[in-house]
């Protein structure tokens, strides 16, 4: 039995909550990469919610490696986690990391993204709803015409639940012939400058009759409207996703009809906490607001899913008022 465990059983019945004994807990994360601006929140709230704790902070960067990522979780094992949070690069190449987490013992939490793995804790936003929302957002402003669909990584299964979500909004227009889809691609690693250059093929492909563009994240938002930005066709609805400060600024200027938010450092904090929890020797069934999930690859996983909240020009004082992003720096450019 592992040292927190024991730890565990003993304060437990001593009549003491997990967190009066976290201050020998270490947490390691493992991060896929910094690509995006949102991953150093998602760091800040979860190093800040362990530090409240007494808990110890450990990570490592992958650099979107996932060769890498499985050699940085057998150094953090080795270093003596007794949790550890994932961020993974590959949904299928983690796999064997949490095997060696599970040989000993260590609970792991699969953070933002799936892992294919029942033994794993999926924390995650309403990936679905992601999409929705942003298929949402763009059809308001545009239901008819040429629609182009930007998807994410395809090692990342967040790719394939927001597509399912944007899907869902669509079906019934694209029944009707109001809609079509004359363009879609997979970003390979989430790279900004691998969805511009998709969005320039499909534009030289369609003769650049696109009339909306439904792009999976703010990064590959970006690379959408640099592409569309040459061809003069800036402003044309785009969607995307995480309350990145740049596609916060494009949505003020019209550039950009949504980003999906999804308050990072919430995810961090309930990481955190979840993290210790599991360590304690809680089963991940009595983690506040764990609910049941079935993975598309039919693995029954203990789950939990916050709420993402659309961002559009109408509503930007949502990220203003929650502290997200100061008014002065909204408004640059504008
Ligand atoms: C996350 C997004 C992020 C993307 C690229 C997805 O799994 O849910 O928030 O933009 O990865 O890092």
């Amino acid at each position: 039995m592992r040292k927190s465990m024991l730890m565990a059983a003993t304060i437990v019945a001593a009549g003491f909550t997990t967190s009066a004994f976290a201050a020998d807990l270490t947490v390691g994360v493992s991060w896929s990469n910094f690509q995006e601006e949102r991953w150093k929140t998602d760091e800040g709230a979860m190093k800040a919610a362990l530090e409240a704790a007494g808990a110890t902070y450990v990570s490592a960067d992958a650099q979107s490696s996932s060769a890498k990522q499985l050699s940085d979780i057998e150094s953090l094992i080795a270093q003596g986690v007794d949790a550890l949070i994932v961020l993974a690069q590959d949904t299928q190449a983690i796999i064997p990391a949490v095997e060696m987490a599970a040989d000993e013992g260590i609970p792991v939490i699969a953070y933002d993204r799936l892992i294919e793995d029942s033994r794993a804790y999926y924390l995650t936003f309403d990936n679905i709803e992601v999409g929705r929302l942003q298929a949402k957002a763009v059809f308001d402003v545009q239901p008819t015409g040429n629609y182009v669909m930007i998807k994410g990584s395809p090692t990342d299964p967040n790719a394939d639940f927001l597509r399912g979500g944007q899907q869902e909004v669509l079906q019934a227009a694209i029944d009707s012939g109001a809609v079509t889809i004359v363009g879609e691609a997979y970003t390979d690693a989430w790279l900004p400058a691998n969805a511009q250059r998709n969005m320039e093929s499909i534009l030289t492909a369609t003769d650049n009759k696109v009339d909306a563009v439904v792009a999976s994240n703010d990064g590959t938002a970006g690379g959408v409207v640099a592409a569309l930005a040459a061809q003069g066709m800036a402003g044309i609805p785009v969607s995307g996703q995480d309350g990145d400060h740049a596609a916060l600024n494009r949505v003020a200027l019209g550039t950009q009809t949504v980003s999906v938010w999804k308050d990072a450092r919430e995810l961090g904090k309930n990481a955190a906490e979840i993290a210790v929890e599991l360590a304690g020797g809680m089963m991940a069934t009595d983690v506040d607001g764990t609910v049941d999930f079935t993975t598309p690859g039919g693995n029954d996983m203990n789950a939990k899913f916050l709420a993402p909240i659309p961002i559009t020009k109408d509503n930007l004082s949502v990220v203003v008022d929650a502290g997200w992003i100061t008014k002065d720096a909204l408004c640059q450019g504008v």
